[in-house]
């Protein structure tokens, strides 16, 4: 190969922006902001408060601290992950009416038939997206924006982020959920990801939140040489499993992993 692979890597240089602090719905809200520091997340657990899990606002803050303590003794083990778990206020993406349920280990209706995924599934997906390094990703490719809560994630993780909807109705509700945040690193398209997105290629990473009966080619094309998708995928019509695509100069090599439960990958828009 004449390139290396290093120097085909996606985001690499791409421009690092500061880290913010920026992963709450603006600076004034009574939970001080919903940011809570990697190392506050690893500190002395007996510390923290135990506020009753119906009361959101002032206790936000707490209540995805012990979400992420559960993470952890749950296996989940990436940093980085569990960092980001613990800033991004899940309950903004919520109807309000399932607000008291957002930091249970359950997925939730997010409208038109859709679902957030539970954390542990969340955190286990972008746990094998990262591959436990230490630095953030490049540019990642996400198919199914959802209400967004993921594409917030994967804001902190990544330097810029590719989030696709094929519902105009929850790529919308996913602008409007993100806002707020501010991540001028994570862009919403309306389009059909079976397709992928050419223009952002190569990337990084790859991870879908709707499963097909295979990955679409056009996935395994705009993943960069070093790059990992992560998929749920209904294998010869059996169960969907969760399937991970390392594409490495010699070829392409897949992995087969857990069941899961996602909703189904369709083409086209609506
Ligand atoms: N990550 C999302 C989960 C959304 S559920 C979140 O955090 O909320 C999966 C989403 O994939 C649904 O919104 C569904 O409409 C979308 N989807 C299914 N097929 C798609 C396709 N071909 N292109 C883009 N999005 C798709």
């Amino acid at each position: 190969m004449k390139t290396p692979e290093a120097a085909r890597r996606p985001g690499f240089p791409l421009r690092l922006k500061p880290d913010t602090g920026m992963l709450s719905a603006g600076k004034n809200m009574a939970d001080g902001g919903g940011f809570t520091s990697p190392k506050s997340l690893n500190g002395d657990r007996n510390k923290l408060q135990k506020p009753p899990l119906t009361g959101l606002g002032q206790d936000s803050h707490a209540i995805r601290a012990r979400m992420v303590d559960k993470l952890a003794a749950q296996g989940l083990a990436d940093p980085q992950v569990l960092a980001a778990m613990g800033l991004v206020e899940r309950h903004r993406f919520v109807d309000t009416g399932l607000g008291n349920q957002a930091y249970e280990d359950t997925s939730l209706p997010i409208g038109l038939g859709q679902t957030i995924s539970k954390p542990n599934v969340v955190a286990r997906m972008l746990e094998l997206l990262m591959r436990g390094q230490s630095g953030k990703l490049g540019r990642v490719l996400e198919i199914g924006t959802g209400c967004g809560y993921q594409a917030a994630l994967l804001g902190q993780l990544a330097t810029e982020v590719y989030s696709i909807e094929r519902l105009r109705g929850l790529h919308d509700k996913a602008r409007e959920n993100l806002r707020p945040f501010r991540l001028p690193n994570v862009h919403l398209l309306f389009c059909d990801g079976m397709l992928g997105y050419a223009k952002g290629a190569p990337y990084a990473a790859i991870i879908s939140a709707a499963g097909g009966e295979s990955i679409p080619a056009a996935w395994v094309d705009q993943l960069a040489i070093g790059g990992r998708l992560v998929a749920p995928t209904q294998l010869a019509g059996g169960a969907q499993l969760l399937v991970v695509v390392d594409k490495t100069a010699q070829g392409v090599r897949q992995t087969v992993l857990e069941a899961v439960h996602f909703v189904p990958l369709k083409s086209g828009t609506n």
